[in-house]
């Protein structure tokens, strides 16, 4: 049998299967990892995503598109290849797709991140013959810290802002890394301000079960009480009219790219949280490893790195291009020549 996926001019393709998982060109049947832009486009006849995803995927596909939702870990067969969705741990919904066929297994990771957080379903190895990986932050230099140190360093900033009656802003994407600050903040501190383009998917996210401190909109809330308050808005939101109302606020920015000193001081904030929905390069590894696959795939990052890696470390490994992106893909675009 030949490649179970290859690449297609409308994206990754399982050829006896006979559909795309995450195309960049509207296809007739679509297996979607995640509703992040650059994996869930629009005009696709028919969608399968995982079923605690469906929400987000409606938010952004509209009332109108076909979309089923699959349990983790349940088994449909399409054209012979049985395909089953395990949950990748990025956002809300998040999965791999693992596809069998005549005794072959192959899973296609889409984003994924190996440490567990409250606001979505853990990363789940899934043994197989082929991995399919993304490399977003695939350098030895890419390491996070716990989670949970990143939170206290945001929990001491907003207190000490707070104190001082200034009020502090967070940037953040709005799907998955708003809401994953969300779950680690400390409400006791003073009010949380969502912007609106994050409300909606803090309800999906609620929607599904994930508790999430209580948050308002900033027009519920009166001047002297924002001098307390922890916003939290999308980049789009810096430099925008909407920012007029903080007054003299402290500012900072959520990203992996954070690391990055030249990605920092181009964002011109206050501070930079090191804190990514991908796997580290530690992270990528032990999923790999987990897998015991012998032929690996590099989709989307530091493909030329981790390919030649992978290959002294006895691997069959070689890349695919593909059209996606990154969640963070301005920061990461100013963060590449710094
Ligand atoms: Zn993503
Ligand atoms: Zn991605």
């Amino acid at each position: 049998m030949g490649d179970m996926v290859v690449v297609r001019k409308e994206g990754l393709y399982c050829v006896p299967g006979d559909f795309y998982i995450d195309p960049w060109r509207p296809v007739e049947r679509a297996v979607i990892t995640h509703a992040h832009g650059d994996h869930a486009r629009y005009g696709s006849q028919r969608y399968l995503t995982a079923a605690p995803g469906v929400g987000v995927l409606r938010a952004r596909m509209g009332e109108d598109a076909a979309i089923d939702g699959l349990a983790y870990g349940e088994k449909v067969v399409h054209n012979g290849v049985t395909v089953s969705l395990h949950p990748a741990g990025h956002v809300l919904g998040s999965s791999q797709v693992r596809m069998e066929c005549g005794g072959e297994v192959w899973v296609a990771s889409g984003d994924y991140k190996v440490e567990a957080d409250k606001t979505c379903t853990p990363f789940e190895p899934v043994r197989c013959h082929s991995f399919i990986t993304e490399s977003t932050f695939g350098l030895p230099i890419y390491r996070w810290e716990p989670e949970q140190d990143i939170f206290d360093d945001i929990n001491g900033w907003w207190r000490k802002n707070a104190e001082q009656g200034r009020c502090s802003v967070v940037f953040a994407y709005a799907f998955g890394k708003a809401q994953r600050i969300l779950s680690g903040i400390d409400p006791s501190i003073g009010p949380v301000v969502c912007h609106g383009a994050v409300e909606p998917l803090s309800r999906a996210y609620r929607a599904e079960g994930v508790p999430l401190p209580p948050t308002v909109m900033v027009t519920d809330i009166d001047k002297a009480a924002l001098r307390r308050a922890l916003v939290i808005a999308p980049p789009s939101a810096a430099g925008s009219t909407w920012m007029r109302r903080f007054g003299d606020y402290s500012d900072a920015f959520a990203s992996g790219w954070m690391l990055l000193r030249g990605a920092r001081r181009r964002r011109s904030v206050d501070r930079g949280f090191v804190l990514s929905d991908h796997a580290d390069w530690p992270g990528l590894m032990t999923a790999i490893r987990a897998t015991e696959a012998q032929r690996i795939i590099v989709t989307h990052g530091s493909i030329p790195v981790m390919v030649r890696w992978l290959c002294e470390q006895g691997l069959d490994a070689a890349g695919f291009e593909t059209e996606y992106g990154d969640e963070d893909e301005a920061v990461s675009a100013e963060a590449s020549d710094a």
